[in-house]
């Protein structure tokens, strides 16, 4: 049976799972839960590591060139997680204490970063790999906590979240059918976990009107496929994982070519650990020990 969002943030958090942190879409997270995600982590490591996926893992924070270099401004500004620190030629600090101590913006007292959270886990492995390829390609196995700035009643909602991504570069039609290959792979994955996974063509949420276009095309070509397990509602289900298509867009961004001297193609599959875990509890129940046997033995619980 599938809980409302409140029932469900609650049964997180009355049975063990979850720790309120203060602010919508933010939560720790237990070992009852961090159990699981460890379980299901293992399978997609497991699956990357006999793809022969490099694995390499960066910080949840990225250079804000990798930023403008995506275009990430002009599709997704209000996701993004600026970072902002005083410095000492800022001046004013005791101003800004003030502001601190009265509970508003302090903002105006502060400069920009270098740095942004990051938004995606592979956003740092673009600039990582300009260059050109060896024959075949590469492809990585990554994992990160990622944010976007999106309070949310929603408990498959959260601000931040860990991401496991592979990525591929390689020519078009190698990209192509690695993104198809482990799209088949992740769905059968999740039913074989017993979950009412569906897959299906997905878009990006792009921001303004010129988003909507972006997102017509992304559709209309295809390039993004979800699947989607109803977590909080059978209407709308919660996407767990996506492949994504990316054509020419971070070969072209990073100059990234492949051996033949062709600007390389990139895909990426990133499943949301959490969200994967939030389908677990939603289906099968908050009781772990009454999840069926198969399950559990898959997830080493
Ligand atoms: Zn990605």
């Amino acid at each position: 049976m599938i809980s409302t969002r409140k029932e469900l943030a609650d049964l997180l958090v009355d049975h063990g799972f979850w720790i309120p942190a203060g602010v919508p879409g933010l939560w720790g997270r237990t070992d009852r839960f961090e159990a699981i995600v460890r379980g299901f982590d293992g399978l997609i490591v497991e699956i990357a590591r006999e793809s022969g996926a490099e694995r390499i893992e960066f910080p949840p924070v990225v250079s804000r060139d990798v930023i403008r270099q995506t275009g990430y401004m002009e599709s997704f500004p209000e996701l993004c997680g600026s970072i902002h620190s005083y410095r000492e030629h800022c001046g004013r600090h005791l101003d800004l204490i003030d502001r601190v101590e009265e509970g508003g913006d302090w903002s105006p007292f502060l400069e920009q970063m270098e740095l942004t959270l990051c938004p995606a886990a592979c956003y740092p492995l673009y600039p990582a790999a300009t260059g050109v390829l060896p024959e075949g390609g590469r492809c990585f196995d990554l994992s990160s906590y990622v944010f976007r700035a999106e309070p949310s009643d929603d408990p498959a909602r959260m601000q931040a979240f860990r991401q496991r991504e592979n990525v591929c570069m390689a020519g078009p039609e190698a990209v192509s059918d690695w993104r198809d290959e482990w799209s088949d792979r992740g769905l059968d994955l999740l039913r074989g976990l017993d979950l009412p996974a569906t897959r299906v063509v997905a878009g990006d949420p792009f921001f303004g009107r010129g988003g909507k276009m972006l997102v017509a095309n992304q559709i209309a070509q295809k390039l993004k496929f979800e699947v989607v397990v109803p977590v909080t509602s059978s209407e709308e289900p919660t996407a767990v994982c996506s492949f994504n298509y990316h054509e020419d867009k971070f070969g072209s961004a990073f100059d990234i070519r492949t051996s033949d001297g062709s600007i390389a193609h990139t895909a990426c599959v990133g499943f949301g650990l959490e969200r994967v875990t939030l389908a677990l509890i939603a289906t099968h129940g908050p009781k772990v020990a009454a999840w069926p046997a198969a399950v559990r033995e898959a997830l080493s619980l």
